[in-house]
């Protein structure tokens, strides 16, 4: 039987990440996925010879000493990763669609703070301690300090406050709090739901710089693959764990894959949905009370996503307006953002609009990528439906979404009216069949306020939980997860004397 010291199970951000720093510490590691190809939600797919993104379009945290810079640093792979940062005035912008107005969120947390100022005279008391308090918050909070992190986080006030008491104490002003709630679509949940402390901590690096990467997530996945070739790192495709068996004193004996192959190994960690992870574990091991913890857990939004290109476009001219710098243009049809993001909710919803550009074989395409936000509940109907072979209803559904969002995209670029392309469309059963998620959701499972997501030793003494749905959401999130635990398998010291020889070597 072939033994390892670590087998990482999904080979996402959360998982390359913890493979090649188990790796970098002289681990042996099974990289196991059971889709086709590793990368998760990063691995862009082509059509019609046009790179489209899945689950990764923009990031905070690529500032100097920031920490995917430093994370990237630590991976070896931050030379591989080329950030392309969205500064222009109306780079990133918000519509409320109810009376038309427009703002924009400039490029650095003090340029932004001003502008909000300038937005809102009246609100400048409000405003300067809602940023204060975002700022206090990640400074205050040891899990963004490479060096620092551990397993045994302790919790802050602010996480035991939701946002939207927050923003209810500081200011009435329903557009201010609209506006200062609009990164809840990067993690999925009500400002009623996420801690003010979570929201803080996914947002402070959203209002530092926000930036796409060229390549998308597809240059993650390259330069994860190139490093992986240095260490003792097996990557089987295909691939997943159908049992946990020989169970002895709290500690799984061996991993029996699909293939039947039995694998040892010292340790095994999901970095998969919570709910999948339940679905390997041995329940005859596992206590009622923690059974129902994890089924208990919800689910956070997720997108209906159209997927389009701009016919004709003249990208290469520096003079045109569609020059190469990315943008972001989020349409909010209530400032009310809990109405929203209600699954209930019957007015138009939330949709984000991306353009960039994209080269593939010496040619140049302008993008659109519109991300609806959508609920299970939505295509609850078709949920024992799979790919190929949905029915005329779901049809019908996907129909009425995609003429709605080409509908409120000319409505904001009347310019591209006649040159337009749609190219595809994914909903919430697309993204849960290729991502071999229970739901489609964008980001695991809900950051709520004082709820603890299952994270680090799981009851079984060698297994644990990593990922999206751990600390926090988003590519950063995830990939934080895995130096947290990174640190709990490898240990206080040598963890330590790896990061400062990384980020100061
Ligand atoms: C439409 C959409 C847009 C998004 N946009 C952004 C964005 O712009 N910026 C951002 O930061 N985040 C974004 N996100 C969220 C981001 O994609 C995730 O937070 C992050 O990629 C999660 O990484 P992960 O490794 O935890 O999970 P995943 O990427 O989901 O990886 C899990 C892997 O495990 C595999 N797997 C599942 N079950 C098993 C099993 N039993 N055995 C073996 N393998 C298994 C899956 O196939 C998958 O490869 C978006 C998500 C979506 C869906």
């Amino acid at each position: 039987m072939k033994k390892y010291d670590d087998i990482v199970v999904g080979s996402g951000i959360s998982g390359m990440t913890l493979a090649l720093l188990l790796g970098m510490n002289g681990h042996s590691v099974l990289l196991l996925e059971k889709n086709r190809n590793i990368g998760g939600s990063m691995a862009r797919f082509y059509k019609q010879g046009v790179p489209f993104d899945t689950g990764f379009h923009f990031t905070g945290g690529f500032y100097k000493n920031g920490i995917l810079s430093d994370m990237l640093t630590v991976l070896g792979i931050d030379d591989q990763i080329q950030p392309v940062f969205i500064t222009k005035e109306d780079g990133n912008r918000v519509i409320f669609e109810e009376d038309n107005s427009v703002y924009d969120f400039p490029f650095g947390y003090d340029e932004t703070t001003a502008k909000m100022k300038e937005y809102f005279p009246g609100e400048k008391n409000a405003i300067e301690q809602y940023f204060k308090m975002v700022l206090d918050v990640c400074k205050k909070t040891v899990a963004l300090d490479l060096r620092n992190l551990s397993l045994s986080q302790d919790w802050i006030d602010e996480d035991y406050i939701s946002l939207d008491e927050v923003l209810n104490k500081l200011t009435g002003n329903k557009k201010l709090k609209g506006l200062l709630s609009k990164y809840s679509m990067c993690y999925g949940a009500k400002p009623s739901e996420i801690s003010f402390a979570n929201h803080s901590r996914v947002s402070l690096g959203l209002y530092e710089s926000v930036a796409r990467v060229k390549d998308g997530g597809d240059a993650f996945i390259r330069a994860f693959k190139k490093r992986f070739a240095g260490f003792d790192i097996d990557i089987r495709t295909n691939s997943c764990i159908t049992e946990c068996a020989d169970v002895g004193n709290n500690i799984v004996g061996k991993f029996v894959l699909n293939t039947g192959e039995e694998i040892a190994a010292n340790r095994c960690i999901f970095t998969i949905h919570p709910k999948a992870i339940l679905d390997v574990l041995p329940k005859n091991h596992l206590t009622k009370a923690f059974i129902s913890r994890v089924n208990a857990f919800e689910s956070t939004a997720g997108f209906f996503s159209l997927f389009g290109v701009v016919e004709n476009s003249v990208p290469n001219d520096k003079n045109a307006d569609n020059t190469s710098e990315p943008t972001i243009l989020s349409l909010f049809s209530s400032s009310d953002i809990n109405r929203m993001m209600d699954p209930a909710y019957t007015g138009d919803p939330a949709l984000v609009i991306l353009k960039n550009q994209e080269t593939m074989n010496g040619k140049t395409h302008t993008v659109l990528t519109a991300l609806e936000l959508a609920f299970p509940e939505h295509v609850r109907d078709w949920e024992d439906s799979r790919p190929g072979v949905r029915s005329d209803g779901y049809r019908n559904y996907k129909n009425s979404r995609i003429e709605n969002i080409m509908k409120r995209i000319i409505g904001v670029y009347p310019e591209f009216n006649e040159t337009f392309r749609f190219i595809d469309a994914a909903s919430m059963l697309t993204f849960r069949d290729y991502l071999y998620s229970p739901d489609g959701s964008a980001y695991g499972i809900k950051q709520k306020v004082g709820q603890f997501n299952l994270f680090g030793k799981l009851p079984l003494r060698n297994i644990y939980a990593a990922g999206q749905s751990s600390v926090l959401p988003g590519i950063v999130g995830a990939m934080l997860s895995s130096f947290i635990i990174g640190r709990a398998i490898v240990g206080k010291e040598p963890y330590i004397g790896f990061i400062t020889e990384r980020l100061n070597g």
